[in-house]
């Protein structure tokens, strides 16, 4: 499923800063909040685009303020709060002042950008993943963001699966909760 590649790209990104960037538990372990922003904030721009520059240091803390924002956008769909969600976005995008503009570069076709009005890497990418979320939200698969439902992991998730039945960060968490019931079945016979 897709909404359009450059808002899959943008939600991806969100997706990306908030597992790399905000604090409380993965795949079953404490996930602290990043030591190293920069690199944190520099791996989580990577897994979506594999040559992005690296950030800076302050760049890295102010997107890690964003991530914290963007989480609470999927905590309040994962709770059933659109309303909430929608509500948060649509503060991002009055403070980001998220504009829209056509761009090309890197050989690719024109295609829309959205800027903020500061002129900041961490301005653009608040603007980019709030306006990427609110297609999302404004759309027919509003409910597509999420929250790991495994034991013990709060990383977030963009399900793109045709059904929309997806529940967990990644497959490595889907395992353990399919071994967990596997055991406990095998324990009750
Ligand atoms: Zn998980």
């Amino acid at each position: 499923m897709n909404f359009n590649s450059h808002t899959d790209g943008v939600v991806r990104v969100a997706v990306a800063l908030v597992n790399e960037l905000t604090p409380g538990e993965r795949r079953g372990r404490p996930f602290p909040a990043p030591a190293d922003v920069a690199a944190a904030a520099t791996a989580g721009l990577r897994a979506v685009r594999p040559a992005y520059r690296e950030v800076g240091a302050d760049e890295g803390a102010e997107l890690a303020a964003v991530a914290a924002r963007l989480r609470a956008v999927f905590a309040a769909v994962a709770d059933g709060d659109v309303d909430g969600a929608a509500e948060r976005v649509n503060a991002l995008l009055a403070e980001t002042q998220a504009r829209p503009l056509l761009e090309r570069h890197d050989g690719e076709p024109w295609h829309l950008h959205f800027h903020g009005s500061r002129g900041t890497t961490a301005g653009d990418w608040a603007a980019s993943c709030a306006t990427g979320l609110a297609i999302v939200l404004g759309g027919e698969f509003h409910d597509r963001l999420g929250v790991c439902t495994a034991p013990s992991c709060d990383r977030v998730y963009v399900d793109v699966s045709r059904n929309g039945t997806r529940r967990f960060c990644s497959t490595a968490c889907q395992n353990r909760v399919k071994t967990a019931a596997f055991r406990a079945r095998a324990r009750a016979e």
